[in-house]
């Protein structure tokens, strides 16, 4: 699922890194809309003042003015397809674009009020990123200008997001990609934190939308997170989370609306409450394709999912089941709602059987590191949604995570029940 992933492999470390020994150095990551217009950058400055004001080293890392990236993206589809390498190139000159302007807009806020600060553009650092343009991998951060500037007093403002090519192509990371910049930036700056701000004042048990009663955690171990992150729990870039777990980088998501204390991602070890469940999340992106009466013999799952892999098409949940009869089976699995279509054009080219799709369906999981060391959550899981008469479509596992797929219409129903059947209902 998440292979071939190597964050951030080789990150380069200047030998002499400067960093006062009594002061913490903080990268602070300010998303869209904490950067929505001038009202808010000037609120950004007064986050990084009173960071500095307790003594503490800043650099920050911007997204885009929220609103302004879709625009961006919006208008190169209306002139291109965007189907080569050459085109994607060009995406990224225009959609990285966003990030030029916050950066230059907080660092005139904060000269004004007398911080000395400069932007640095993605190039100019330089996060040196692969050449997969539109969604970009970064290779190497060279840390030592950066570090220069706040030996001289200086506060960096860098773009999120943005990258550069070994032959000095400008490369965007992907759709939510100044997370991962602002760990990156952490880990090679070797920062004490990365407080991720953003319009919400941490991660909760799940989502306050559909559970009012859900609860902030103070802390959540880097391996839950990814979990939530991948299965939709939008706060941040999965990847942004891959590295941080890497790279050992403590990231805090707070709010920049308020000034209450956020969530912590840290290791497993230091999620000290005993608790059985951390969160539940719930994913709508999903669809549903069965294979029925496929011939029950070696080789079939292969020939079923060898295109899907060629196309990289990414299957997630799996059954298989065993005919009586030892000759015909069905097969189950789930893709991403939007390679349907190919998904459908790929099966039917193989002519090995029927099949039917759904695609109102949800992927509903709880997830939590307690799952090592306790046992009948499934079971809980799974008596929870029968009570409830929710139908389980699907159900795969990993060692902190049960997912079950069901029919869409349940969604709220079935991440409610469960919540409180987990005790993770707050006041
Ligand atoms: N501005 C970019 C986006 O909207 C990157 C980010 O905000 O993380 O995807
Ligand atoms: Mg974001």
């Amino acid at each position: 699922m998440r292979s071939g992933s190597n964050p951030l492999s080789s990150l380069f470390f200047p030998k002499t890194a400067y960093k006062s020994p009594s002061m913490a150095l903080i990268v602070q990551k300010f998303g869209g809309t904490s950067v929505a217009n001038i009202e808010r950058i000037r609120n950004v400055a007064e986050r990084v003042k009173r960071e500095i004001a307790a003594g503490n080293q800043v650099v920050v890392v911007l997204s885009a003015m929220s609103g302004v990236t879709n625009q961006l993206v919006d208008y190169c589809g209306q002139v291109s397809p965007l189907l080569t390498p050459e085109a994607l190139a060009e995406y990224d000159a225009v959609v990285s674009t966003g990030e030029q302007v916050t950066v230059g807009l907080l660092a005139l806020v904060l000269q004004a009020q007398g911080v000395p600060a400069r932007s640095w553009l993605g190039w100019q650092v330089p996060i040196r990123s692969d050449d997969t343009f539109s969604k970009a991998r970064i290779d190497t951060i060279d840390a030592e200008a950066l570090h220069k500037a706040l030996k001289a007093g200086v506060l960096p403002v860098i773009p999120g997001f943005q990258g550069v090519t070994a032959d000095g192509r400008i490369t965007t990371l992907g759709r939510g990609g100044s997370d991962t910049s602002a760990v990156a930036i952490a880990a090679a700056l070797k920062a004490d934190r990365c407080d991720i701000y953003t319009d919400v004042d941490g991660v909760y048990t799940t989502d306050p939308r559909i559970v009012s009663k859900a609860r902030k955690l103070n802390k959540v171990a880097y391996e839950e997170m990814l979990e939530m992150a991948s299965l939709g729990a939008k706060v941040l870039q999965t990847r942004s989370v891959e590295m941080a777990m890497k790279h050992h980088v403590r990231v805090q998501v707070l709010s920049s609306f308020s000034f209450e204390p956020g969530t912590m991602l840290v290791e497993e070890e230091e999620v000290l409450e005993r608790r059985l469940i951390t969160g539940i999340a719930y994913s709508r992106g999903d669809a549903r394709v069965t294979l029925r009466e496929v011939p029950d013999s070696p080789g079939v799952a292969a020939k079923v999912f060898g295109p899907l892999a060629e196309q990289e098409i990414n299957v997630d949940m799996i059954v298989q089941n065993v005919n009586a009869d030892g000759k015909a089976t069905d097969i189950t699995f789930t893709v991403p709602r939007t390679e349907l279509d190919r998904t459908t054009a790929a099966i039917k080219a193989l002519n090995i059987g029927k099949f039917t799709t759904d695609a109102n369906v949800a992927k509903i999981s709880v997830i939590g590191v307690g799952m090592k060391t306790h046992s009948g959550i499934a079971q809980k899981m799974f008596q929870v949604l029968a009570e409830k008469n929710i139908n389980i479509l699907v159900i795969s596992t990993s060692e902190i995570k049960i997912s079950v797929l069901i029919d869409e219409a349940y969604t709220e129903l079935a991440i409610r029940a469960l919540h409180t059947a987990y005790g993770l209902d707050g006041e």
